[in-house]
């Protein structure tokens, strides 16, 4: 095994790196943390240069009644649960409204699994979002989704990507996708789609011409080798169909959540896990131009950080995320672009507003 220093040697010379590599990265400790953030900001320069994009997007929820209640989240609940809400498509036109007046250009559709949907009640939303707000780009809906609406409706699942793809979907969410190792999802959201079933509507999706965010959803339960296991996945997709946009990576919101409360998973991850998983994962995952920030997980400060460290995607102003909010963050729901242009400013770096698919505007 080659050490850290012979590592990033070797990443900087356009190695493609291998998983145990990956792994003594994400193990570093010590000042080693310093030379992979460094390496990984010198990688990131070099292959987008260093303007710092988002978004002017909104995130819309449209229910928080969902079938998984995942351990790992405090925002879905059963329908009869003490503050279960589904709109109707005249709340969900008024919120469309909204969005268009803080001049969006993504809506983000964010909102548990509900166990009624189906194709149509899933085609209907985009068609009301579409005919509401013509233009604006539609970021909606998980493989868990598109696999539940073709259950429900008796259908393939690429037959509803077709029906989302012609109703408005513009792109899919790579959501879902939490720790691909079916032991950590057993755990953590045992009731989702396995991790062959994402892989295979994520390759359907991106082979129908719908390209998808991927994400990670870190710090629960699993190790850091599954955490590879999981990030050579996506470069794996990425490497057949390069229809991944970017790595988003979420970091686990633990205060409210149940596995926090029973004992099986600890308090999230430290800043030492978040800063080295952006850092490996612009360098391990070299076929992704765009690492984001998750700034609503990790906070500004440390976000900061991370755009010295490999990212370069501040994603999106989002206005509302009930989901980051249940499970106890603050200031999750809202960064004003400003406030973007400030802390990009003071490490010097450009900010770039863009559109969903990386066009600057
Ligand atoms: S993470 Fe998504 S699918 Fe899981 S309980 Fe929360 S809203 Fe439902």
């Amino acid at each position: 095994m080659r050490s850290i220093k012979e590592i990033l040697a070797g990443a900087r010379a356009g190695d493609r790196m291998t998983a145990g590599e990956a792994l003594a990265l994400l193990s570093a400790k010590g000042r080693d943390i310093f030379d992979i953030c460094r390496t990984a900001d010198e990688v990131r320069e070099e292959k987008v240069g260093s303007t710092v994009t988002y978004v002017r997007n909104q995130n819309i929820h449209l229910t928080n009644i969902c079938k998984n209640l995942c351990g790992f989240c405090a925002f879905g609940r059963r329908a009869t649960d003490e503050g279960a809400f589904c709109d109707d498509l005249e709340t969900l036109r008024n919120k469309v409204r909204q969005a268009q007046n803080n001049r969006v250009t993504e809506i983000c559709l964010l909102s548990g699994v509900h166990p009624d949907f189906d194709a149509n009640r899933y085609a209907g939303i985009l068609a009301c979002i579409r005919e509401t707000a013509p233009g604006v780009h539609i970021h909606a809906f998980s493989p868990d989704e598109v696999n539940h609406a073709a259950v429900r409706s008796g259908l393939t699942t690429r037959e509803v990507l077709e029906m989302l793809k012609d109703a408005g979907l513009g792109s899919l969410q790579g959501t879902a996708a939490e720790i691909l190792v079916d032991s950590v999802r057993d755990v953590i959201c045992p009731s989702k789609v396995s991790t062959a079933e994402w892989e295979r509507i994520i390759r359907e999706a991106h082979s129908l011409g719908i390209f998808s965010t991927a994400t990670i959803m870190y710090g629960s339960c699993e190790t850091p080798a599954e955490r590879v296991t999981h990030l050579s996945i996506l470069r794996d997709i990425q490497d057949e169909t390069g229809g991944f946009s970017e790595l988003v990576p979420l970091s686990f919101l633990h205060q409210n959540t149940r596995l926090y409360r029973e004992g099986l998973a600890p308090a999230g991850a430290t800043g030492r896990e978040d800063l080295l998983l952006i850092a490996v994962a612009r360098l391990f995952l070299d076929n992704f131009r765009n690492i984001q920030v998750p700034w609503g997980k990790i906070g500004l400060k440390l976000g900061q950080l991370a755009l010295l460290s490999g990212a370069n995607d501040l994603a999106g102003t989002m206005f509302s995320d009930d989901v980051s909010e249940s499970a106890g963050a603050s200031g999750a729901d809202y960064l004003d672009p400003a406030e973007m242009e400030r802390i990009c400013h003071d490490i010097g770096r450009e900010l770039r507003q863009r559109l969903t698919d990386y066009t600057l505007v």
